[in-house]
């Protein structure tokens, strides 16, 4: 890799299945990756054994393949940073505690979960910020050793050097200033002997090469024990961009309640990637093209400088519209792909392009391509109360002449059409709409002149003659 070569990495927890919110910050990693002709690296993040399963680590993996986010560096493509699932890292892990220890920067720690919990609320009723207080920081080695001989497992803290001023340029919110002072010593090995998320991942992100870090705005409170760490090492110190949180239409973080879902779940419903990747984009970035993009040109429009700050807004409308677009701009044979099976037995094999072509911009999801091949293609048409209602105010003789206009037009819709007006005298919504209702059952849809050929003259006949009997009744 070059040297000057950029890197961004999508680091996920395999605890669920991915969600908007995690897979908007891959999205950015990738395109950012791409726009700069770089590398996007993926790592799984798997140290808590409890929590991590491997199914998820497999979902998530054929979510992103899905999405089009491919990596070209993690599992699957092994390179000189092997192996990128955290779990496999251990060794690695264990050296650099060793470093740390050995220096100095780190040290054993015989707290207790009860003595630690009584000593942050002592702090806060007194006002004060919870910080690990330093007990064990003081402990001589023979104080060290006797603990250890009793069986006690020490976790390891990192020494926070007071009076020490920690700055960095986000990338995506500008200069941030902490003091070192508010952080206190933190743990970097459990009891257990597992890594702590601090250190794992930014040794891992050092380690790795990566040199840009985008992930979400509530990791940016982590980023300063990162970079202390990293500095401890001697380690190089990636940029760091924290994006602002997607959040629901009431402002609190983004959760199934406000529409969101997993990325397993909107496939299954039947989005398209296409759609998924365009809304996401511009949730939480300004794209000046408001076109419906591939992701070459997604990340040929992406700027760092056009992250918000401020939070973004679900919104699951502006995804529906994006599905709409996606639809839209898909082939035939991927938008018949994604109709399905139910339409796939529906539709007639010659039947298939022209079925595709006048439906397609009036279907969101598969269920709706269903329904209108059901109406097209199948006997059954179920008469809605508005489909009555139109049916009746036009009345026997509009579908008397109706019929007549049918045999002579055939399925050539314009010239029934004038020959209907011609007929009974009626323009505008009068003349369309029940011969719309009788039809097709419903108020509106595709263009009257795509579906009667499709419709057959043999249907569109029973239809209009199920009318007059209905009128007659
Ligand atoms: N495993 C962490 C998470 O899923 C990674 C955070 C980061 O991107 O640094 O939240």
């Amino acid at each position: 890799m070059a040297e000057n070569t950029v890197k961004t990495r999508f680091a996920p927890s395999p605890s669920g299945l991915i969600h908007l919110g995690n897979v908007r910050t891959a999205l950015f990693c990738a395109l950012y990756a791409r726009a700069e002709q770089g590398v996007f690296l993926l790592r799984i993040e798997d140290t808590d054994a409890e929590r991590s399963k491997p199914e998820y680590t497999q979902a998530l993996q054929q979510d992103l393949r899905w999405l089009g986010l491919d990596w070209q560096e993690g599992p699957g493509k092994e390179r000189e940073h092997a192996p990128y699932a955290q779990s496999e890292r251990l060794d690695v892990y264990r050296r650099y505690f060793d470093v740390l220890e050995q220096q100095g920067h780190a040290y054993f720690c015989f707290c207790t979960e009860k003595e630690l919990e009584i000593s942050r609320k002592v702090q806060q009723s007194a006002g004060r910020p919870p910080r690990y207080t330093g007990t064990c920081a003081r402990l001589n080695s023979s104080d060290v050793t006797t603990r250890l001989e009793k069986g006690l497992k020490p976790t390891l803290r990192f020494r926070v050097l007071p009076g020490k001023s920690v700055e960095f340029n986000d990338l995506a919110r500008g200069p941030q200033r902490f003091a070192s002072d508010d952080i206190g010593d933190f743990i970097i090995r459990r009891a257990d002997g597992t890594p702590a998320f601090f250190f794992s991942n930014a040794l891992d992100d050092s380690l790795m090469g990566v040199t840009h870090v985008l992930r979400g705005e509530d990791h940016l409170a982590n980023t300063p024990r990162q970079i202390l760490l990293l500095e401890g090492l001697g380690l190089r110190i990636p940029h760091y961009g924290h994006i602002s949180m997607i959040v629901g239409n009431d402002g609190s973080p983004l959760s199934k309640r406000h529409g969101s879902r997993s990325v397993r779940e909107l496939r299954e419903n039947g989005f398209f990637p296409g759609a998924v990747v365009n809304y996401l984009a511009r949730l939480g970035h300004h794209f000046e093209n408001n076109a419906y993009l591939s992701l070459d040109d997604l990340a040929a429009n992406f700027r760092l400088e056009h992250l918000g700050r401020s939070p973004a807004r679900f919104d699951p409308a502006q995804l529906l519209y994006w599905q709409r677009e996606a639809i839209i701009h898909a082939d035939i044979a991927t938008i018949w792909q994604w109709m399905g099976p139910e339409v796939h037995e529906l539709v007639p094999q010659g039947q298939r392009d022209p079925f595709v072509d006048a439906v397609r911009e009036n279907v969101v999801m598969p269920l709706d391509a269903v329904h209108w091949a059901r109406i097209l293609f199948s006997d059954s048409l179920i008469v809605t109360d508005a489909m009555k209602t139109a049916i009746q105010e036009a009345g026997a003789d509009y579908f008397m002449h109706a019929l007549q206009a049918l045999e002579r037009a055939q399925t050539d819709f314009k010239l029934l059409i004038a020959d209907l007006k011609q007929t009974t005298g009626a323009k505008g919504k009068m003349l369309f709409q029940p011969l719309r209702a009788a039809l097709t059952g419903e108020l509106d849809g595709p263009e009257m002149a795509r579906i009667l050929p499709l419709l057959s003259v043999a249907r569109a006949k029973r239809r209009l003659e199920a009318c007059l009997s209905i009128l007659n009744a």
